[in-house]
């Protein structure tokens, strides 16, 4: 598919600029890559939402009134860093706290976490909820697990809609959860979009199949069926949601007189000529049930390039939805007039103040790293100097590798995984080169805040964690040898799996990381060169070992089997900064 574009890695960067110029004077850029709406009142409980680009016009053009206050802006497919998520919320913060509303993907919530850390240390009050609303993602009892879908649209304008008038952050919190607990969506892929950076495909579908229930980023669905007629596959996709409706024990099935705002989604190139045929049968399926329709959306707000696909999204609405979902309001990516009910008076909330009670979204504590561990110290290891220069050859490598982790990722994730190494590493590079280190803590440290800070998704946290929570135990260290090497990667193990939840054997980086922690402590008494070997090849053989895994973390989990005879792309990069380092030390020193 063609795209008009210039550099496809500032693809991100330039349709922030562009949607900025859209506002015009409505909303404007903050830091890095944050849109913040202008003239937010003091006091007020601020609302950010955010996730990666790509996906447009969510969630940066859902900025606006009584609408999102912020927005915090990731790479293309790629959540945003956690210095993006804690500029916007200082911008947005008008000392009444501030909510995270966002998708349930494991790379938005680690990087949120590290996000709501950096506010609550200055001092703001941050809450979380999530959205995860696609059916076809995990059956009710496991709702938590569901990743979030187009359902987003009218949970963020309702959660808008309530901001103007919550009196605290847990009102805000609990009825933006209400709106989440009566919110379902099922989508289809029938084409996927492709990666800006590297002209891929997102996914692969057999030819005439439809992909039903699948991702936006072309995540495991409930099946692949045949193609067919817009009147089949509309009641099709709908049972889904009814039938989620009736096994949730959290929630009444749905009932004649229910109402709902029904949304019709377009993935992208799905036209609006074939939406409105879907709204049509549609309705004719929901007049059946007797489910009325307060208010319909149709269009594509949720979307993942050219992808081919619909999605339909239904939140059932009670007299405190409706008053919220009729105030107008105004953004770049959805506005609407006041109505259908004509409100008079301001939003008062009506739910429990304790806005987990009762409430089946997932809520996400954040997570402090863990103290530093006490060290023992090598006679012999690489200088300072000597470090840096290993790590500007582990980027240069890295760098290389960008197409084989970008194919490994794109088999079994969503193909970002080489880009956002060789961002985070072409930072790293730069950073490393314009730098005067005093100590190997600092030379780590700075490794790893360069990748945290511009890779965003999962592994901005995961491998900027292998080097900033790996380097704190370098404190005091002089030298950069067996001991201190053990201590690094056992620590960077901790820390991966404390702020992630992965274990060995979810196939994940940790797969490689774990054993290589293992070789590292074996070898604490043998020379640097040997201990390094082993654990490039223990790093090695866990990312073969990966191969047998099924995935149960990350983007991956959701092809199940299908993740089996391929290694984890984490584990690729892994092994090869690992592998790197071995090289290095072997070709340059007999220690
Ligand atoms: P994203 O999953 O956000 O698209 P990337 O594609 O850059 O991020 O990275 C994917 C890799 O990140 C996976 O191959 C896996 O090794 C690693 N990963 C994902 N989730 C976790 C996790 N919870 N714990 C450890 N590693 C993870
Ligand atoms: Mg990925």
């Amino acid at each position: 598919m063609p795209k008009l574009i210039n550099n496809p890695l500032a693809a991100a960067d330039e349709l922030i600029e562009g949607l900025v110029e859209a506002y015009n004077g409505q909303c404007y850029l903050v830091g890095t890559r944050s849109i913040v709406k202008s003239g937010i009142p003091n006091g007020k409980v601020a609302l950010l939402v955010g996730g990666g680009a790509g996906h447009e016009p969510i969630y940066h053009a859902m900025v606006g009134k009584n609408m999102a206050d912020g927005a915090a802006c990731g790479d293309i497919f790629a959540a945003p860093t956690p210095n993006i998520i804690a500029e916007a919320t200082t911008a947005i913060n008008r000392g009444n706290g501030v909510l995270f509303l966002y998708g349930n993907y494991a790379g938005d919530i680690m990087n949120f976490n590290l996000g709501a850390e950096l506010a609550h240390a200055s001092g703001i009050e941050v809450e979380t909820v999530l959205i995860a609303e696609d059916v076809a993602s995990a059956p009710p009892d496991r709702k938590d697990q569901r990743r979030g879908i187009a359902g987003l649209v009218p949970i963020v304008k309702i959660a808008g809609a309530a901001s103007q008038s919550a009196g605290t952050l847990q009102e805000l919190a609990a009825v933006t959860r209400k709106a989440c607990l009566q919110t379902r969506s099922i989508g289809t892929a029938m084409a996927p979009g492709s990666i800006p950076a590297t002209g891929k495909p997102t996914f692969t579908l057999e030819p005439n199949k439809v992909g039903l229930g699948m991702g936006i980023h072309g995540e495991k669905g409930v099946a692949e069926i045949d193609f067919m007629p817009a009147d089949e596959l509309t009641p099709m996709m709908l049972d889904l949601i009814v039938e989620d409706y009736e096994k949730d024990t959290d929630v009444e099935a749905l009932k004649a007189g229910d109402e709902i705002i029904f949304f019709i989604n377009s993935l992208g190139s799905t036209t609006m000529m074939e939406c409105l045929i879907c709204m049509r049968k549609a309705r004719e399926y929901l007049d059946a049930l007797g489910i009325e329709v307060f208010d319909v959306v149709i269009g594509p707000l949720v979307t993942c390039q050219e992808m081919a696909g619909i999605s339909f999204s239904m939140t059932r609405v009670d007299d405190e939805l409706k008053q919220l979902w009729s105030m107008p309001c105004e953004s770049f990516c959805y506005s609407k007039m006041e109505g259908p009910l004509m409100s008079n008076s301001s939003w008062t909330p009506q739910v429990a103040k304790d806005s987990k009670k009762g409430s089946s979204t997932p809520t996400q504590q954040t997570q402090k790293l863990s103290p530093t561990v006490s060290l023992s110290k090598s006679d012999h290891g690489l200088s300072i100097e000597e470090s840096r220069t290993m790590l500007l050859q582990v980027a240069d490598a890295i760098i290389t590798a960008e197409p084989i982790l970008t194919d490994a990722d794109r088999a079994l994730g969503d193909g970002d995984h080489g880009i956002g190494m060789e961002r985070g590493f072409t930072a790293l590079k730069k950073q490393l080169g314009n730098t005067d280190f005093d100590s190997l803590q600092d030379l780590y440290q700075t490794a790893g805040s360069a990748l945290l800070n511009t890779m965003g998704g999962a592994s901005g946290v995961v491998f900027g964690s292998l080097f900033l929570a790996g380097g704190q135990t370098l404190s005091g260290a002089s030298v950069l040898g067996p001991h201190e090497i053990a201590h690094l990667l056992d620590q960077a193990l901790k820390d991966v799996m404390n702020r992630g939840g992965a274990k060995p054997g979810d196939k994940t980086m940790i797969d490689a990381l774990a054993p290589a922690v293992d070789a590292a402590k074996a070898n604490i008494g043998t020379p640097l060169r040997d201990a390094i070997a082993a654990i490039a090849k223990a790093a090695d053989d866990g990312k073969i070992a990966s191969c047998d895994m099924i995935a149960t973390m990350g983007r991956a989990k959701t092809l199940g089997e299908k993740t089996l005879g391929l290694p984890d792309a984490g584990a690729i990069s892994v092994s090869i900064i690992l592998k790197t380092m071995a090289q290095h030390v072997t070709d340059n020193f007999s220690i």
